[in-house]
C-alpha cells in the first residue's frame, strides 16, 4: 500500500516534470546550430514554391558562346563602347557592368575613349564582387583612365564557412559598415527607399546587414545577346527606363556563377541572373523574413511538450500517428507560411526535439506500462489467493460441521421417537431442530458441491434413467412441505424415454426447483410439473403461481449466492446457491435452464436436455 501510495505521488508530479524536461530539451536542441539542415529544408521550400514574378524594371545583355563564335574573339573596347552606346541610347535608368573595363582588351586610347565616354554619360556603374570601403577611405575606384568611372560594391555572398557551409549563394550584403552596397543604392534612386532597416527580411551579421535574395529560376531573365545589340540593335526600345546588367555568359570561368537554393550546380546560375534577382528582392521588397529565434524556440517548446504528452498518454500506435500527423503538420505549416507569406520557420530545431522526446521517453512509458502490469498480476494474485482461501476455509467449515449436524440430527429423531416422554411444547421443538437441521445440512451439501465445482472435482456418473420417475420421487420427497402450504402439486408427464444422466446431481435439480416453488408461492396454490419431448430434446418444466420475479432480476438468480430483493428480507430460509448449482449441473449434460417469470403471478422453469449426452 505504502508503495502505491508514493507511486500515485510520484504520478501527480509526472506532468510537472515533463514540462521541466520538454523545456529543458527545447532549449538543449536549440543551442545546436543546425544550419545545414535548416538551409536543406528553406532550398526545399524555394525550390517547390510558386515562381515569383519579376518586376519587369530589368534587362539583361549577355556575352555569351554565340557572341564569342560570330566575333572569332573577346569583344574589343571599342565593340564594348558600341554595345554601351547602343543600350544608352535607349535611355535605361542605369547599365551596370560586371566585366571589369579595365581588362577589355583595347588600346590606350580606345581605351581612354571607352572610360570618357561611359564616365560622361552618368548612368554607367561598374560593379565590383567586393565589399564597400570602410568610412574614410574614399571611394573604390579604378586606374587610369578608368579613374572617373562609377564603381560600387556588389559583393556575391558563399555560404562557404559560414550558415550551410556548402557553396551555395543565398543572400545579398545590402551594407557593410554602414556603406550600402550597389543594390540598395540603385533601388533607392529609382523609388527614393534609402533606410535599409524599412526591407524586409534584413537581418546583422558581422557589422552587415544583410537579407535573403528571392530567387527565380534560372532562365526566368533571359538576356538578350552582345552580337544583337551590337551589330543589330533592333530590340532596344525594352531598355528604357531599366537597369540593364551587362555581363558574362560563356560558361568558360566558374567566377561568372554561382549556385542558388534551387540548384547546387556550380553553374546553376550566371551572376547576370544573380544581380537580377537581387535587385527584384529589393524592388518588390520581398525578401524571405526569417522569424525571430524566440518564436523558432517557442515553436520548438510546443512541439516537445506535445510529444511528451503523446508518448506518456497514448498508446504506442496511436502516439506514433499523432506524432507522423504532427510532423506533417508542421512541415506543411512550415511549407504553406513560406509558400504563401515567404515567411521562414525553423523546421530542424522543433524536429529534432520531437525526435529526442520521442525516444528518450519511450522507455520511460515502457517503464510505466510495466509497473501498472505488474500491479495488475500482483492484485490478481491476491485474488486469487483469497478466493482459494475462501473456498478451502468454506469447504473444510462444511466437512467438520457435517459430522456433529448428523449427530443433532440422529438424537433428535430419536427424541421425537420416543412419544411418552414429550410433552407437545417439546414435541414442537423437536421438530423446529430438525427442520433447521435439515436446512443447515442443505446449506453445507450446497457449499460443498459449490467447492467441488470450483476446484473442477464434478465428474459426471451416467446411468440411463427415467426421468418421469425421478421426478415422481422427489415430489413425493416433497409433498410433505407441500402439503403443509396446501400446495397442489400436478403433474402431467408425457411417457418420455430413459436418457443417461447423473441422477444424484439431477435429483438435486429437480429437487431445487421444486422445493422453491412451494418456499416462494402463496398457500392454497398449486404448481404444475410437466415433460414432454420437443424437437429431439426432453422439456421439463415447473410452473408455480408464487410470488414471481422481477424482470431485472430474472438473469441474477443465477448467480452465486444471489436472492431476489422480494425475499431477502423474508423469514424464507435459503442460501442463494441452489438455481447457480441447478444450472451448471444442467449445463454438464449439455442442456440449458431458463426462466420466465411475472411478479405476484408466477414463475416457469425450464430445463432442456438432450436425449444424448455427446461428452
Ligand atoms: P434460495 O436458496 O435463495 O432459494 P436459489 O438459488 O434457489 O436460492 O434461488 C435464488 C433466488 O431466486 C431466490 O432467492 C429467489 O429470490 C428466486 N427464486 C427462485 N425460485 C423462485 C420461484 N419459484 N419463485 C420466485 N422466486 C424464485
Amino acid at each position: 500500500m505504502k508503495v502505491q501510495k508514493t507511486w500515485q505521488k510520484r504520478q501527480k508530479l509526472y506532468p510537472l516534470l515533463s514540462i521541466a524536461f520538454a523545456t529543458a530539451i527545447a532549449f538543449g536542441v536549440c543551442q545546436f546550430p543546425l544550419d545545414s539542415l535548416e538551409f536543406f529544408t528553406y532550398d526545399l521550400r524555394m525550390k517547390f514554391r510558386p515562381i515569383h514574378k519579376t518586376s519587369g524594371l530589368i534587362s539583361t545583355v549577355a556575352i555569351e558562346p554565340l557572341t564569342l563564335k560570330v566575333l572569332g574573339h573577346e569583344p574589343t573596347i571599342e565593340e564594348h563602347q558600341q554595345v554601351v552606346a547602343n543600350v544608352l541610347s535607349a535611355q535605361p535608368k542605369v547599365v551596370i557592368y560586371l566585366n571589369d573595363p579595365s581588362e577589355i582588351p583595347g588600346s590606350i586610347d580606345q581605351q581612354k575613349a571607352f572610360a570618357d565616354f561611359v564616365a560622361t554619360s552618368g548612368k554607367f556603374i561598374y560593379a565590383v564582387n567586393d565589399l564597400p570601403p570602410i568610412p574614410g577611405d574614399g571611394n573604390i575606384k579604378l586606374k587610369a583612365p578608368f579613374e572617373n568611372i562609377e564603381v560600387l560594391a556588389a559583393p556575391k555572398t558563399v555560404d562557404k564557412n559560414i550558415f550551410a557551409k556548402d557553396g551555395v549563394t543565398r543572400r545579398m550584403i545590402l551594407s557593410a559598415d554602414s556603406q550600402m552596397t550597389m543594390h540598395p543604392l540603385i533601388v533607392s534612386r529609382i523609388n527614393g527607399s534609402a533606410n535599409i532597416a524599412n526591407y524586409r527580411g534584413v537581418f546583422e551579421f558581422i557589422e552587415t546587414q544583410q537579407s535573403f535574395i528571392d530567387f527565380r529560376p534560372t532562365g526566368t531573365y533571359t538576356a538578350q545577346r552582345f552580337i544583337d545589340i551590337l551589330q543589330s540593335p533592333i530590340d532596344l526600345a525594352s531598355f528604357k527606363d531599366k537597369i540593364v546588367i551587362i555581363g558574362r555568359d560563356t560558361l568558360e570561368t566558374s567566377q561568372d556563377y554561382l549556385s542558388t537554393p534551387l540548384s547546387k550546380d556550380i553553374v546553376a546560375m550566371s551572376l547576370i541572373e544573380m544581380h537580377a534577382n537581387a535587385f527584384d528582392t529589393l524592388l518588390l521588397n520581398s525578401s524571405p523574413y526569417r522569424v525571430h529565434k524566440w518564436i523558432n524556440l517557442a515553436l520548438t517548446l510546443l512541439i516537445s511538450i506535445f510529444t511528451l504528452y503523446v508518448v506518456i498518454t497514448l498508446r504506442p500506435a496511436r502516439g506514433l500517428l499523432a506524432l507522423a500527423l504532427t510532423v506533417t503538420g508542421f512541415l506543411l505549416l512550415a511549407y504553406l507560411l513560406f509558400a504563401g507569406f515567404g515567411i521562414w520557420i525553423s523546421v530542424a530545431h522543433p524536429m529534432l526535439a520531437l525526435f529526442i522526446c520521442y525516444y528518450f521517453f519511450i522507455p520511460y512509458r515502457l517503464i510505466v506500462e510495466n509497473r501498472r502490469s505488474w500491479e495488475y498480476l500482483q492484485k490478481n494474485k491476491l485474488l486469487t489467493q483469497v478466493e482459494e482461501l475462501k473456498s478451502n476455509f468454506l469447504r473444510m467449515m462444511s466437512h467438520d460441521l457435517k459430522t456433529p449436524l448428523a449427530r443433532i440430527q440422529g438424537m433428535a429423531n430419536i427424541v421425537l421417537g420416543d412419544a411418552n416422554t414429550l410433552s407437545d411444547g417439546q414435541r414442537l421443538a423437536m421438530s423446529h431442530i430438525i427442520e433447521s437441521a435439515d436446512e443447515l445440512s442443505d446449506f453445507i451439501g450446497s457449499i460443498l458441491n459449490l467447492g467441488r465445482i470450483e476446484s473442477k472435482e464434478i465428474k459426471l456418473n451416467l446411468k440411463s434413467r427415467d426421468l418421469n420417475s425421478l421426478l415422481l420421487e422427489v415430489i413425493n420427497k416433497l409433498s410433505f412441505l407441500a402439503n403443509k402450504k396446501n400446495i397442489q402439486i400436478i403433474t402431467e408427464l408425457e411417457p418420455i424415454f430413459s436418457i443417461k444422466v447423473d441422477e444424484d446431481l439431477l435429483r438435486q435439480v429437480f429437487t431445487n426447483l421444486i422445493e422453491n416453488a412451494i418456499k416462494y408461492s402463496p398457500e392454497n396454490t398449486k404448481i404444475l410439473v410437466t415433460t414432454e419431448e420437443l424437437n429431439g430434446k426432453l422439456m421439463i418444466q415447473v410452473a408455480d403461481q408464487g410470488i414471481g420475479i422481477r424482470e431485472d432480476e430474472l438473469e441474477n438468480i443465477f448467480s452465486k449466492f444471489y436472492r431476489s430483493r422480494e425475499v431477502k428480507n423474508t423469514e424464507i430460509p435459503g442460501s442463494g446457491l441452489g438455481l447457480y448449482l441447478a444450472r451448471y449441473f444442467v449445463e454438464l449434460h449439455n442442456g440449458r435452464m431458463n426462466v420466465e417469470s411475472q411478479p405476484q403471478k408466477g414463475s416457469t422453469f425450464s430445463i432442456e436436455l438432450p436425449m444424448e449426452l455427446n461428452s
